[in-house]
């Protein structure tokens, strides 16, 4: 048993070894990727439940890495934001997607709303602020036609100038959408307290819609209370017929998920909006 111990230790070593080295190989591509410009932007639509038209896009960054093929935002983000490259990243994408945006209605004031995400990281140094500012003024997009989504641990964090940050932000004309909702936990006092526009319920929530009753009193509830709050509610992650008849039903005000469309291309967008505004 000593030996099979030995061997144990040995394995998670290695295990241990592994995640570093792939860390590391990622850390440097990342850095690579960056001064290259490597990265590019998916736009994933948010129909409005009661006119069934898009009202909005969210812009997800995608990584194609020539050796390792695409790697999820899932993995390379929490590396940004361990390595301090997650500023860089954040403004890139920001940029590009106003700039994709601006693009799509020739320089004229664009009907969608665009949403980015913005890393709770970046609250931490205080310059939200300024990043954003700075992105509106270089390409020139109309401030209350964009929104940030921020997850709910900004919510729950204690970086004590975050109502602070997002006053400024709420100032400029810019929304505040807390995203991922319903898996931290923050109280309702302070929620009430932050100037907020939407809230995302997340994923995991709708998922079980149709199969745990839980998880729908928990989506009705959330549904509620942000509208006694006066804010939006979007459900992300909405994959079955059952699950948009169950959030639309109970006034979700937007819906997102691979039942309408998955993330895609700017081009791919361009398409959808066409064929909308012929319908
Ligand atoms: P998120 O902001 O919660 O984005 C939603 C994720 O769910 C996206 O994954 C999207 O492709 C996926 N999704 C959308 N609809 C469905 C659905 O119906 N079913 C399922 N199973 N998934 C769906 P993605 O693009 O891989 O992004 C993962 C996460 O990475 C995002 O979660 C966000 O936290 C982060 N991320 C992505 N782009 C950026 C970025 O530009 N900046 C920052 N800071 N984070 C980003
Ligand atoms: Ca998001
Ligand atoms: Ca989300
Ligand atoms: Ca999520």
């Amino acid at each position: 048993s000593k030996e099979l111990g030995g061997n144990q230790f040995n394995f998670y070593v290695t295990e241990m070894n592994q995640r570093t080295e792939r860390r590391m190989l990622l850390e440097s591509k990342l850095r690579d990727a960056l001064s290259k410009q490597a990265f590019t932007l998916c736009y994933q639509p948010k129909w409005n439940t009661q006119s069934l038209r898009i009202a909005g896009v969210e812009a997800l960054i995608r990584w194609f890495d020539p050796e390792e093929g695409f790697i999820s935002p899932a993995e390379f983000i929490p590396l940004a934001e361990d390595c301090g490259l997650i500023g860089e990243i954040d403004d890139w994408v920001a940029r590009q997607a106003c700039r994709d945006i601006l693009s799509l209605y020739e320089g004229a004031e664009p009907e969608l709303s665009l949403a980015v995400n913005l890393s709770p990281a970046l609250f931490v140094n205080e310059d939200v602020y300024r990043r954003i500012a700075g992105t509106l003024e270089q390409t020139g997009f109309p401030a209350h036609k964009l929104e940030l989504e921020v997850t709910e641990t900004l919510v729950v964090s204690e970086v004590a100038s975050v109502h602070e940050q997002l006053s400024k932000i709420r100032q400029l004309g810019v929304e505040i959408a807390i995203d991922d909702f319903g898996v931290a936990y923050s109280s309702l006092s302070r929620l009430k307290q932050l100037p907020l526009n939407t809230l995302k319920i997340d994923r995991s929530f709708i998922q079980d819609i149709g199969s745990d009753q839980d998880d729908e009193v928990i989506v009705r509830t959330i549904i509620d209370m942000a509208h006694n709050l006066n804010l939006k509610v979007v459900a992300e992650g909405v994959e079955t017929e059952q699950q948009y008849q169950f959030v639309k039903r109970h006034h979700c005000n937007l819906v997102q998920g691979y039942l309408f469309s998955k993330p895609v291309p700017l081009a791919e967008l361009a398409r959808l909006l066409q064929q909308q505004s012929c319908s």
